[in-house]
């Protein structure tokens, strides 16, 4: 399993246009009344929370920086849902309260966008939006989903006709797709970076190369161990996303560490217009989908794959290049100045485990590869729960810290994957006979 410090090779692009940042790493003693562990967007997302409703003592630690993991280093799509599918969703728990739960989600795409307004962070905001693309190019199926998010959970999404897809995306390899409104795209890092001064601003305090090591119940609340400082709390959050599973096993073996891959093309210029027509991020229809997105600087980044493997950032260049070239063939041969990977967390269920344990320890953990939004709103969840309101908490409870199976665990899992891609596969190739 990954230390947080031990972070994915290769310099992110994220990282190269934002620059370092060199946060205090926390020494000697102190007191706080919240500790967060882990400062990825669950865990700075809960210290904002807190310090909007007026709780100042908050602090959170790092084993890198904040954005060390996932939350600085994804695709920067923000859009609404969970990592378990819609239909799913509603399986489990029927259409009102899946249609609540997604509302939550929509509505957290606007609070994002409020933050960044209100506290001026400068992340590269894009409100082109984001699409979905058909990649099995069968409209009716598409159609047939979106009438059943409109009719049961009330999340409208906008048809555009196949013959009308050469205006969003320059790729005869789609046919139709689903433009969802509201949704944007953004610089993930930048964005951490600001809310993190937010949190510092209030009267907080943000540490960086802190890995916690321990984490035990003290006589007023918790002492959390850092080696080189140590924190009295009287309540901790765990948000260490898919880079720790040691530090409170019963909860963190309920995780399985997801990679996923993105590369980024060297500058394309004019170029970049042929390919998308406008500003949109793009995913598409299958279970391991490609996303994409254009950069300001007209650089393309191209993200996909999901594996129960690191891999080396040359290894990350060979297999992107190749989906890119699929897609986008005439540009099989450009440089991609970036290739980097970053872990996603799952629990067995698909959905985040929010909650308390039995001594004390609240969680936000397993927001999978639905996180901007779903990170944000836990953070708003855990902060309401937190202020004395568990109201929004409970409606997570169902989806309890099961065991995800440890080795065999992932062995399976990696086995779902590729049935699932194998499927895929089939499934596109006998559509093209
Ligand atoms: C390549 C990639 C692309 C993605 N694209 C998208 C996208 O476009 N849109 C989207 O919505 N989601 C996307 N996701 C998913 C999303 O990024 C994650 O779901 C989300 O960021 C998870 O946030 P988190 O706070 O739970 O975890 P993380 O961001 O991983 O944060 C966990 C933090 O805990 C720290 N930590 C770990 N152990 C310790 C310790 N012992 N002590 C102190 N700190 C510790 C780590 O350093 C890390 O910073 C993507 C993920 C990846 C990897």
């Amino acid at each position: 399993m990954n230390s947080g410090a031990d972070r994915w090779p290769g310099e992110s692009w994220y990282q190269a246009e934002a620059g370092g940042c060199n946060w205090p790493a926390l020494d000697g003693d102190r007191r706080c009344r919240v500790a967060v562990v882990g400062g990825g967007l669950a865990g700075i997302s809960t210290a904002v929370g807190l310090i909007e409703r007026g709780m100042s003592d908050v602090y959170v630690l790092d084993a890198g920086e904040p954005g060390a993991g996932a939350s600085g280093r994804n695709g920067g799509f923000v859009f609404a849902g969970y990592s378990l599918g819609n239909d799913a969703l509603i399986d489990q728990v029927g259409e009102d309260k899946a249609a609540r739960l997604h509302g939550y989600t929509r509505e957290t795409v606007a609070v994002i966008r409020e933050r960044i307004e209100r506290y001026r962070i400068d992340c590269q905001v894009n409100d082109a939006g984001v699409v979905l693309a058909d990649w099995f190019d069968e409209p009716e199926t598409l159609q047939a989903m979106a009438e059943r998010m409109r009719a049961r959970l009330g999340f409208e999404l906008a048809w555009i006709p196949a013959a009308e897809m050469d205006d969003w995306v320059g790729s005869s390899r789609y046919g139709g797709g689903l433009f969802e409104p509201g949704s944007f795209h953004f610089h993930p890092l930048r964005h951490i970076r600001g809310l993190s001064a937010v949190i510092e601003a209030g009267g907080g305090g943000v540490f960086g190369r802190s890995g916690v090591r321990s984490i035990r119940k003290a006589r007023s609340g918790w002492r959390v161990d850092t080696g080189q400082g140590r924190l009295e709390a009287e309540q901790v959050v765990l948000a260490t996303g898919g880079y720790d599973r040691r530090l409170a096993p019963t909860i963190q073996r309920a995780l399985h560490p997801v990679a996923t891959y993105i590369a980024v093309t060297e500058p394309l210029g004019e170029r970049l217009g042929d390919h998308l027509p406008r500003p949109v991020a793009v995913y598409d229809t299958r279970f391991a989908f490609d996303y994409y997105r254009p950069l300001p600087d007209t650089r393309l980044l191209w993200g996909g794959r999901i594996s129960m493997a690191g891999r080396s950032p040359a290894a990350i260049r060979r297999l992107m290049r190749r989906d890119l070239a699929r897609v986008f063939p005439a540009l099989g041969e450009v440089r991609l100045d970036y290739a980097w990977g970053g872990w996603m967390s799952y629990a067995r269920h698909e959905m985040p485990l929010l909650g308390r344990t039995g001594d004390g320890l609240w969680y936000a953990l397993a927001f999978g590869g639905h996180g901007m939004a779903t990170t944000t709103l836990a953070g708003e969840v855990m902060a309401e729960a937190l202020c004395g309101d568990g109201q929004r908490l409970a409606e997570f409870e169902r989806w309890r810290p099961v065991w995800a199976g440890g080795i065999l665990g992932r062995a399976v899992g990696q086995g779902i994957y590729w049935r699932a891609q194998l499927r895929d596969l089939w499934r596109d190739r006998t559509r093209r006979l």
